[in-house]
């Protein structure tokens, strides 16, 4: 796991912790590009961890972090 997520508690999401990424805030939708810079597909990522492509910085709509904050409209 990369520091960044260690460094929030990033894990996977209980009953308890009262949210998860699917309705954060932080979480955005992004474009994922090849070493050519062609467009590959979309994923998911956030901008407390980081919006690199790099599938180490890939966040599951299951998780949450220490850092979670409602949206006010859920993504897909
Ligand atoms: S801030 Fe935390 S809970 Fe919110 S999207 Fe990022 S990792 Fe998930």
């Amino acid at each position: 796991m990369i520091k960044r997520k260690k460094e929030v508690n990033y894990r996977k999401a209980t009953r308890k912790d009262g949210g998860r990424c699917l309705f954060c805030v932080h979480r955005l939708r992004v474009e994922i590009r090849g070493c050519n810079g062609e467009y590959l597909y979309h994923n998911y990522r956030c901008n407390v961890i980081g919006l690199e492509n790099s599938r180490r910085y890939s966040i599951s709509k299951d998780f949450v972090c220490d850092e979670f904050k409602q949206a006010e409209t859920v993504g897909q």
